[in-house]
């Protein structure tokens, strides 16, 4: 169906109490694990390629790829530029046809990130791409998959408030106590400051450092305005242990491909039980003609559906504001 940005993705986030997963294609395998895993799941979802992994995935070759796989998927994508943090990876990523960039200025000084989210912000929106940025610093090493009990530098709501407001960004990374990359320890998520940056802010948030936080936890964080999740690592690790499995068993094992198929079943999987969890089963189910996410995904071919979920956007709009 169709490719959205963060906005239209997560338009009935916070209102229906979900959070659209967010996971990383590093390679096709990845890529069509993600689209499978929302596609059975009748789920939307995001389609992270972040700077770090430009090694593995080159950004001009994969961006027609992603755009081609999503296009032809039954449910709405968005495809989102994770952790830019030069200027050149989001112009880049502009030009390749993402819908979506974040910006990571948050090791800047505080008036810096400002200044250049904000100039960011103003480029893409002009061309309808929307932009998150990060404000506090999510702790650990990202994109990488290495045991961190850092917790970085948590968000304080009072700046946050500040912060949307000059900025004018769609979406807000906050780091209240979750890490990138494996847990030393059960991570502690800050609930409470949680709850804080949401009324301060009223933007959706987005939690980095999804791999290895319990499913209460994040329920608990949908619950106070988490609207996006980010997952990385536990999927390059359900992929490792698929194809090492597998060599184990037969030293002599050969076949490329079918390792590499058994390690996107593994990354489906998991998808699947993620998007359970977030709460997005089923928001693109077909008879579901009233689907705010976007404006008539699966539905969309025919002209009444679409009509029909513009009026029911049209509607939830209101009512959110009364
Ligand atoms: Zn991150």
């Amino acid at each position: 169906m169709a490719l959205v940005n963060l906005k239209d993705i997560l338009h009935g986030a916070q209102s229906r109490r979900y959070a659209v997963g967010a996971f990383n294609v590093v390679s096709l395998e990845s890529l069509q694990a993600i689209l499978e895993a929302a596609t059975q799941m009748r789920s939307p979802v995001i389609l992270n390629v972040a700077e770090v992994h430009f090694k593995y995935v080159d950004l001009e070759t994969i961006a027609p790829v992603i755009r081609r796989a999503a296009e032809k998927a039954a449910i709405p994508a968005a495809l989102h530029l994770d952790h830019g943090v030069s200027f050149e990876a989001i112009m880049r990523a502009l030009r390749a046809g993402f819908t979506s960039v974040m910006f990571d200025g948050s090791t800047l000084p505080y008036e810096e990130n400002v200044q250049q989210t904000r100039e960011i912000v103003k480029m893409a929106h002009a061309i309808g791409v929307t932009v998150e940025a990060e404000l506090g610093v999510v702790g650990g090493a990202e994109g990488s998959s290495e045991a961190t009990d850092d917790r970085g530098m948590l968000t304080d709501p009072k700046q946050a408030e500040d912060f949307v407001k000059r900025t004018k960004v769609d979406a807000l990374a906050v780091a209240i106590g979750s890490a990138h990359g494996l847990y030393r320890a059960k991570p502690k998520l800050d609930f409470k400051r949680l709850a804080e940056i949401r009324d301060a802010t009223g933007i959706p948030l987005v939690l980095h450092g999804g791999s290895g936080i319990p499913d209460e936890d994040f329920k608990r964080a949908i619950e106070l305005g988490i609207c996006k999740i980010n997952v990385y690592t536990e999927m390059a690790q359900i992929a490792s242990h698929r194809i090492r499995g597998i060599l184990d068993k037969d030293p002599s094992f050969i076949s490329f491909p079918d390792l590499l198929i058994a390690a996107r079943e593994a990354m489906r999987d998991l998808v699947m039980e993620k998007i359970k969890v977030f709460g997005t089963a089923d928001v693109c189910s077909s008879p579901n003609a009233f689907c705010p996410t976007c404006q008539g995904c699966v539905v969309g071919s025919d002209e009444y559906s679409r009509l029909a979920s513009q009026i029911a956007k049209a509607v939830i709009e209101q009512l959110n504001k009364e």
